[in-house]
C-alpha cells in the first residue's frame, strides 16, 4: 500500500507513515486551537475525558474502525490539552520515556508489577 498523504494547512503535504508527535499536535492546533484554547483548558479537559468514555465502550465493543477512530480522537485532545498548557507532547514523551522505564530505567520495565508512571 502507497504512503497515505495529507494536505495540512501551512505545513504543506506530510507524509501518514513519517507524521511526529510533534507535527501532530501542530496539525491539530492549525485544525482547533483558536477554538480550543478560547474555551479553556478546565472545559476542554472535560471533553477530553467525554472522549475517554467512548474509547471505553469502543474497548468493550471491539468493532476495530470505531476502535481506531477513539484512539484518534483521544491523541488529538490530550494534543490540544497540551498546546493550551504550553506543552511540547512529543518532548514530554521522549524526555520521561526515552531510556525505558522512568523508575528501573530498563526496556522492557522490570519494575515488580506497574504503578503510577
Ligand atoms: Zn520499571
Amino acid at each position: 500500500m502507497p504512503p497515505r498523504r495529507i494536505t495540512a494547512g501551512g505545513l504543506g503535504t506530510i507524509l501518514l507513515q513519517t507524521m511526529t508527535i510533534h507535527e501532530f499536535q501542530q496539525l491539530i492546533e492549525r485544525i482547533y486551537y483558536e477554538r480550543d484554547s478560547g474555551r479553556g483548558l478546565p472545559a476542554t479537559f472535560m471533553w477530553f475525558t467525554e472522549e475517554v468514555g467512548e474509547l471505553a465502550q469502543a474497548l468493550r465493543e471491539a468493532d476495530k474502525q470505531q476502535l481506531a477512530e477513539e484512539f484518534g480522537d483521544v491523541l488529538a485532545w490530550l494534543c490540544t490539552m497540551a498546546s493550551i498548557a504550553g506543552i511540547d507532547l512529543q518532548q514530554a514523551a521522549v524526555n520521561k520515556y526515552a531510556q525505558g522505564c522512568p523508575k528501573c530505567h530498563q526496556t522492557p520495565c522490570i519494575c515488580p508489577e506497574p504503578g503510577l508512571r
